[in-house]
């Protein structure tokens, strides 16, 4: 029953999607993306399990190759991060702490990101207050210390000053939107008054806005992924990983016929159809519905009728040679790029890679 597998998928004895994920390529970004801002150190955010590419195996590579500071939403998620990186790279929690976090922080040497003068205060009440830093809101009027509030913060904080001020861009997607700038000269001015604290302000697309973004830490996050902003000429970024699905049947359907649930798509033509191990259970958007795509050996073979729970159909007519059971389609990856796939479904490249379940079996290579 085997015969005519893929050898890998044979070993594997199991008809499940999987992401083969490509912790070189995931280096090679990082360092892409340093080069656009080389007067600056380059971070790396792995939160929310590196965007769903596996915070270990993807952290430990990055620190291989030289980065030594890791940005998480949660301490949990940094204390996680800590068993795979070494003692002397810094861990930031975007997402702050309560004093009853402190422990945890201290214990894993995890430096919070305090996003409002309360809890600022609260901090600053621990014993032995842990190093923390602060968040600026420049513009995105979500969290952060606001901007008419930074003198008193300044004189809240003179005793224990932070250790690293940051703030985030509102619209880094759309490198022609003058809110950039404007957070930018609202950043300078706010970081003027905390000069012992490390800046950072840069996520991807604010590195790719250049240097004048970099100050001393940047945080690129979904860039290291292979997906984000459109790239400014020259700069190329590879694919974090391969999402795929095994094919379990191939069939022929006739005009007149529908495929799937609520019989949404009807062929008018004969066409060839695999149905594939991959669906909404597994992350992958219900919303890619008759809209997304796969790819066979390099052939764009559509997705038809509705994504379901475990199952998606896709239509390998031009395919047809390499629709064999067992052989697998790709969803993300070289020839499907994240960002297109992701458009396609109406979402973006962040939401589809860190949807992604435990049933997506994680390969590392
Ligand atoms: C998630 C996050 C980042 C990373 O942003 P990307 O757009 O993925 O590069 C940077 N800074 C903050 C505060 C974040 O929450």
């Amino acid at each position: 029953m085997r015969q005519g597998l893929a050898a890998d998928y044979a070993a594997s004895m199991s008809f499940s999607p999987r992401a083969r994920v490509h912790l070189q390529n995931i280096v090679a970004n990082w360092r892409t993306i340093a080069a656009l801002i080389p007067e600056s150190e380059a971070g790396a955010v792995v939160k929310a399990n590196a965007y769903g590419h596996g915070v270990a195996p993807v952290a430990s590579a990055l620190y291989e190759a030289g980065c030594r500071t890791f940005f998480v939403a949660y301490v949990e998620e940094g204390a996680e991060l800590r068993t795979a990186i070494g003692e002397d790279a810094s861990i930031l929690a975007f997402n702050g702490a309560e004093p009853s976090d402190a422990d945890l922080a201290r214990a894993n040497n995890i430096t919070p990101v305090l996003n409002a003068l309360p809890a600022i205060k609260d901090w600053l009440a621990l014993m032995d207050v842990p190093d923390y830093a602060v968040h600026i809101d420049t513009g995105m009027n979500r969290l952060g210390v606001r901007m008419e509030d930074v003198a008193e913060l300044k004189a809240l904080t003179d005793g224990q000053p932070p250790v690293h001020i940051l703030s985030h861009l509102v619209d880094s997607d759309d490198r022609s939107r003058a809110i950039n700038a404007k957070q930018l000269e609202r950043f300078r001015q706010a970081a003027s008054n905390f000069p012992q604290a490390l800046k950072s302000f840069a996520n991807t697309g604010g590195c790719l806005m250049g240097q004048d973004y970099g100050f001393d830490v940047a945080r690129p996050g979904i860039g290291l992924y292979g997906g984000g902003p459109p790239l400014p000429e020259g700069v190329f970024l590879k694919p974090g990983m391969t999402l795929e699905a095994p094919i379990l049947t191939v069939q022929t359907v006739q005009p007149g016929e529908t495929v799937g649930y609520g019989a949404t798509y009807t062929f008018d033509t004969p066409r060839t159809l695999a149905t594939v191990a991959l669906g909404y259970g597994d992350g992958f958007p219900r919303s890619a519905s008759n809209k997304g795509m796969a790819s066979l050996g390099g052939i764009t073979c559509p997705i038809v009728g509705r994504v379901s729970m475990d199952l998606i159909t896709i239509d390998v007519t031009q395919a047809r040679d390499l629709a064999k059971p067992g052989a697998f389609a790709q969803f993300i990856g070289a020839e499907v790029l994240l960002e297109e796939q992701a458009r396609r479904a109406g979402t973006v490249g962040y939401e589809l890679v860190t949807g992604l379940g435990h049933r997506v079996r994680r390969i590392y290579d």
